[in-house]
């Protein structure tokens, strides 16, 4: 039996987590849940899973929150604010933590379960972008075993060979005979959209993914193809690998989740449905694999994969976060950050989603990346971000 810590439960990955530890009680029991304003959602979470703890880093619900526990008799420890969030993700009595909580604010609680050594099933990629040697370094000096759930780079890691550790840097993939890491893409809705309509896209058809149900933020991100550009960021720092040794390989079906090219001319890929409980399950039992509820592959059904080459002037985004990776330092905290601001607008209605590049592309230019080896540059790095993203939107608006 392992206690599982769910932080972000009521995200998208935060249900699917839950709806694969349910399958089997005899395997996971739940130790704490957090969330941020959704009472509803953690309230009913806490009556079907009773957890030791449940968390709101807004302080208002937590207090909503726990009315309406002490009304059930429930006897689950309610905490507020970020801080009780953070605490949760390091208690002692967690074996695995799940890390989804959307942005950076998943940054500090993923640092403190891979501080407190816990396995971390690492679904927010934010913290890797933002402060991947910070927390490789971490999880490392700490011995967490840092399991992607990402499904690209769950797909990667199936792929590695398993002498391969994430913990290694001495030994990155070219140790193992790794030519190159296929990393794929949807190209989200937008992929084959006339470029003059892109403009006028609202918030609704950019989160209505032709594959994926997700998040609103990380929808925007697949119909920018930011989100290729965070995860080609999370792969350099999980396999130890360089820009240059990653491709982008559009696949509009999202069969093949990414693959492996090695140098006696093999590639080996990991195909499966679309659905997020395939890697979840896969970081929860692995060495092992448990059922996972998910529909099994019909090759007969999908017939046919597709691949192309991504179009980089639809989809600036991706140059931008290469260039944040060359950059190096809190390039990436300058990027993320800037990144969710302009995605927060654009869900707002206060700026075209053509206008999201370069609102980055700015504050990218406007802000001077400095070494990132501690969190006060990166906390800090965010900060000016965030400021230099607001005032390049108003002057956009102006
Ligand atoms: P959602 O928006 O669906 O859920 C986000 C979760 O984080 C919710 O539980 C939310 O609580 C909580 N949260 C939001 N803001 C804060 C905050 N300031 N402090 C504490 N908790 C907060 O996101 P997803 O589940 O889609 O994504 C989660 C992470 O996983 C992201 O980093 C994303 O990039 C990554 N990911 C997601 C995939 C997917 O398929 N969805 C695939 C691969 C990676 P509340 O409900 O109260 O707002």
């Amino acid at each position: 039996m392992k206690t599982l810590t769910v932080l972000g439960s009521t995200g998208s990955i935060g249900i699917s987590t839950l709806a694969v530890a349910a399958r089997h009680p005899a395997r996971y029991r739940i130790l704490a849940l957090t969330a941020n304003t959704n009472v509803d959602g953690l309230f009913r979470q806490c009556l079907e899973h009773r957890p030791e703890y449940a968390v709101m880093a807004d302080k208002d619900s937590a207090r909503a929150l726990e009315r309406r526990l002490q009304q059930k008799a429930m006897r689950t420890t309610v905490l507020a604010g970020p801080e009780g969030v953070a605490r949760v993700a390091g208690l002692a009595g967690a074996d695995y933590v799940m890390a989804a909580i959307v942005g950076a604010a998943g940054l500090l609680p993923a640092l403190a379960a891979a501080r407190a050594g816990k396995r971390v099933l690492l679904a927010n990629k934010e913290a890797l972008v933002m402060s991947g040697r910070l927390f490789m370094d971490t999880a490392r000096d700490n011995q967490a075993e840092l399991l992607p759930i990402d499904s690209e780079h769950n797909a990667i890691f199936q792929c590695l060979p398993a002498a391969f550790d994430p913990a290694d840097p001495a030994r990155g993939p070219a140790a193992f005979g790794v030519k190159k890491i296929l990393l794929t893409a949807s190209g989200g809705p937008f992929r084959a959209l006339p470029q003059e309509q892109l403009a006028r896209v609202t918030p609704e058809q950019a989160c209505r993914h032709p594959n994926w149900v997700m998040g609103r933020k990380i929808s925007v991100d697949s119909a920018t193809m930011m989100n290729k550009g965070l995860e080609v960021m999370e792969a350099c720092w999980l396999f130890h690998a360089r820009p240059e040794d990653i491709q982008v390989v559009l696949h509009p079906e999202s069969v093949v989740h990414s693959m492996v090219q090695y140098n006696d001319g093999s590639v080996l890929a990991q195909l499966g449905n679309p659905d997020m409980r395939t890697p979840i399950a896969h970081g929860l039992a692995w060495p092992e694999r448990i059922e996972a509820g998910v529909r099994a592959l019909d090759l007969f059904e999908i017939a046919r994969l597709h691949f192309e080459r991504p179009d980089a002037a639809r989809f600036p985004c991706l140059d931008l976060a290469r260039d944040a990776i060359r950059a190096g330092g809190t390039a990436g905290a300058i990027l993320n950050a800037a990144n969710e601001v302009a995605v927060h607008e654009f869900l707002h209605r206060r700026l075209r989603f053509t206008d999201i590049a370069g609102v980055i592309e700015t504050v990218l230019q406007a802000i001077p990346a400095v070494a990132a080896d501690s969190l006060e540059p990166i906390l800090e790095a965010d900060r000016q971000a965030r400021a230099a993203a607001e005032r390049a939107i108003r002057a956009m608006a102006a």
